[in-house]
């Protein structure tokens, strides 16, 4: 009975000498991680469930040990309670949209465009590029849209035909998709930082293969495409999946994949969206690629992240 008060005793002189070290250790780590606000609080309709996807956005991304993410919760546009949302966007590297509301007071807009004009950093998921369908720095920012009655005036379709990338001025509605299915990425830049080192074909997991997006496609790159397919309402158009555009001195990553947690759950999505966040915010990518990424016929799947039921998308 003696040894075991002495034993804890060393323990407690062990903790003692060790945990100062310790703490001086992860906050010399916590003071290089990159800051990173994600931004949530609406979706056009219950089929974008943010309240279930931003935590394992959060977790994908702090379970690279680079980010510190602080989740951000917009109040609801209109009616909601914007004199007391005043979001200070310069303390963080990066501002993760997984967010779509149709419009914001004209002081906020001005705020995250002095953000993103002096070399803020963005991060656009899925459903974020339907949001401010009128609010045309951002529509710039992201490159392309759909949805929310963005028609012609938004700007043209762009796609890859060919294996290149066209603009067209044909009339009509942006923003479509097919059912929810496995599809192949393809990418288009392969040396660029977010896809250096990943296979040129990767098959993703079932999602939304959006098609059909509209803007003005200034300072736009597209990284990769996928093809969108007729037997599955397509358009027979290789549409752009993932995008980095410049505004100002910002650097905006465009992924239109991640419906749903499934979706997210892909090895695929994962490692672009902690590539792409990344480089939204330093312009570099340290990060190596996964063991388990997908290859041009299987796909790859973190289990772990337990996909929950999804909503039908109308
Ligand atoms: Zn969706």
């Amino acid at each position: 009975m003696r040894s075991v008060p002495s034993r804890s005793l060393k323990a407690l002189l062990l903790a003692g000498t060790l945990l100062p070290v310790f703490l001086l250790a992860s906050g010399a780590q916590a003071a290089k991680r990159i800051s990173v606000m994600l931004l949530d609080g609406q979706s056009a309709g219950p089929y974008h469930d943010w309240r279930h996807t931003t935590p394992v956005l959060k977790r994908e991304l702090e379970e690279t040990g680079l980010f510190d993410v602080t989740v951000v919760t917009a109040p609801v546009w209109p009616g909601g309670d914007f004199a007391d949302f005043h979001p200070d966007f310069s303390k963080y590297r990066v501002i993760v949209f997984n967010y779509d509301a149709p419009d914001w007071p004209a002081a906020l807009k001005t705020k995250f465009e002095n953000y993103m004009r002096n070399g803020g950093g963005l991060v656009v998921i899925h459903a974020a590029d339907n949001a401010f369908p009128n609010w045309r720095a951002y529509n710039l920012m992201i490159g392309v849209g759909g949805w929310r009655n963005r028609t012609a005036s938004a700007g043209p379709f762009w796609y890859f035909k060919a294996g290149k990338l066209e603009s067209d001025d044909s009339p009509g509605r942006a923003g479509s998709h097919g059912a929810r299915l496995p599809f192949q990425v393809t990418a288009r830049d392969p040396s660029h930082p977010i896809l250096r080192g990943l296979p040129p074909v990767w098959m993703h997991v079932p999602d939304e293969l959006y098609a059909r997006l509209r803007g003005p496609g200034q300072r736009m790159t597209v990284l990769a495409t996928a093809y969108s397919d007729p037997a599955n309402r397509g358009t027979g158009n290789d549409e752009p999946i993932l995008m980095v555009v410049r505004y100002g001195k910002g650097r905006v990553f465009h992924t239109t994949l991640g419906h749903d947690v499934a979706a997210l759950s892909g090895v695929g999505f994962i490692t672009t969206f902690q590539r792409g966040t990344e480089w939204a915010a330093t312009g570099r990518v340290t990060q190596k690629v996964p063991t388990d990424f997908p290859t041009s016929d299987k796909v790859s799947v973190r289990a772990n992240l337990a996909p929950a039921a999804a909503a039908p998308h109308p």
